[in-house]
């Protein structure tokens, strides 16, 4: 069985068919599903994605969409957070430096909702784009007592092993499947088996060979069989891994799921 932990499927793009994208998912093994929020406008869509048994929810503000938060999202993802029990996390959110214009908006929002995490002692989902050394430097200052997830992980193997031993699990997505990603595969090798989870980013993140084309949890299988095959490892060991990880980050009940 696999556990999608980071697919945004309570996007617009899902709309016309997303019974259809879940039972495609579950046809191939893929069962589980974290869906993070990404701005205030979507969240009521992904809390109610939430309502189904085999979806997981976080709530949270998107360094990409930066112009669309506004004065009081942060209070109102407060209010979201403190009941307690509808979410697995604080996210999606984090620093994308590819849009220098915004970065310092960026890094208040960041840096709110680490406060956020650490205050109602949930993990963090970020989204951490050329700016792994900065974020991880942040982080271990925090020790935020639920660490999460570097969600869509891209880095050298030193950048793994450093999110890995502050307590992080490190996502891994279709990036991986790309023959040109050396980096990154080295990574992929470096990490422990209790370092990383599965991934599609889904819409976004199309694997190699998909170019152009949506995204969608059913994919998954594809990237664990390219992890498997760098890990050499065999791709039902390398499931049950990420299975497991991913229960524990979300801090889930086997049990219940
Ligand atoms: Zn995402």
């Amino acid at each position: 069985m696999l556990f999608d932990a980071h697919c945004h499927l309570d996007f617009d793009s899902f709309d016309a068919d997303r019974q259809a994208v879940f039972e495609r998912a579950h046809a191939v093994g893929v069962s589980r599903f974290m869906v993070p929020g990404t701005t205030r406008e979507r969240w009521g869509a992904v809390l109610s994605l939430g309502e189904r048994a085999d979806v997981v929810v976080a709530l949270g503000l998107h360094p990409y969409f930066i112009a669309q938060h506004a004065a009081g999202d942060l209070e109102a993802l407060e209010k979201a957070v403190a009941p307690g029990d509808r979410l697995v996390g604080i996210g999606e959110c984090g620093i994308d430096a590819r849009f220098e214009a915004t970065l310092e908006r960026q890094w208040e929002l960041f840096e709110a909702q680490l406060q956020l995490a650490k205050r109602y002692r949930l993990p963090v989902i970020i989204h951490c784009v050329h700016a792994d050394d900065q974020v991880a430097k942040r982080l271990k200052q925090l020790d935020l007592p639920a660490r999460g997830l570097i969600h869509a992980f891209g880095g050298s193997p030193e950048q793994a092993r450093r999110f890995v031993d502050l307590g992080y699990w490190l996502g891994l997505g279709g990036a991986v499947t790309y023959d040109r990603a050396k980096r990154l595969h080295r990574a992929v090798r470096a990490i422990p088996d209790d370092g990383f989870v599965l991934e599609t980013d889904s819409p976004d993140m199309p694997l190699a060979g998909r170019q152009g084309q949506r995204n969608e949890p059913a994919h998954l299988d594809e990237t664990l069989a390219r992890v498997a095959l760098l890990r050499g490892q065999d791709a039902d060991w390398v499931a049950a891994s990420a299975w497991d990880n991913t229960h524990r980050l979300f801090r889930l009940e086997a049990a219940s799921l």
